[in-house]
C-alpha cells in the first residue's frame, strides 16, 4: 500500500495488515489535520518504509512521548511515533491508496468537536480504548 503527501515529494509504503482503525476525535488530531477527526490505524514499524523524500520530512513533538512527522514542503500530516511504544507507528489512512478496512470505533470522543454529531453505530470511547472508559457500545 502506497501513501503520499500532498506535493508527492514524500512517498511511503506499508506492507501487511493494519491494526484496528479508529476515528480519533482528540483536539490534537483535529488541529493537526484541520479535520473533524483523524482516521488512523496502527502498524508495526517493520511494515513501514519511506520510499522517497526523507529529506523533506520535518518532525514536531506534540507531547513528551509522541513525535509527529509532516512534509516540510506542503505541510501534509504523515505518521506518528511513540517513545513508549518504539515498535508502533500511527498512520492517518487518508493519505493511503489501496483497500483498507473500515474504522472500528470512535476514540477520544470526550474531546470531540461540539458541533459534530456522530451518527453511525460504531462503539465510542471517551479516550483510548485500553482505558476502558466506554461511552457507548453497540451490541
Ligand atoms: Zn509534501
Ligand atoms: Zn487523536
Amino acid at each position: 500500500m502506497i501513501g503520499k503527501c500532498l506535493c508527492e515529494q514524500i512517498i511511503y509504503e506499508i506492507e501487511g495488515e493494519f491494526g484496528p482503525i479508529f476515528n480519533c476525535h482528540c483536539s490534537k488530531c483535529r488541529r493537526w489535520h484541520g479535520a473533524t477527526y483523524r482516521t488512523r490505524g496502527s502498524i508495526n514499524k517493520s511494515q513501514f518504509k519511506w520510499l522517497k523524500g526523507v529529506k523533506s520530512l520535518s518532525t514536531y513533538n506534540s507531547s513528551e512521548t509522541v513525535t509527529k512527522y509532516f512534509c516540510s514542503n506542503c505541510g501534509s500530516s504523515l505518521i506518528s511515533t511513540y517513545a513508549e511504544q518504539p515498535d508502533v507507528i500511527g498512520v492517518p489512512i487518508g493519505g493511503l491508496e489501496g483497500n483498507l478496512g473500515q474504522p472500528q470505533a470512535h476514540i477520544f470522543v470526550d474531546s470531540k468537536a461540539t458541533w459534530h454529531e456522530i451518527t453511525d453505530n460504531l462503539p465510542q470511547y471517551g479516550s483510548w480504548p485500553d482505558s476502558k472508559k466506554l461511552v457507548r457500545k453497540t451490541t
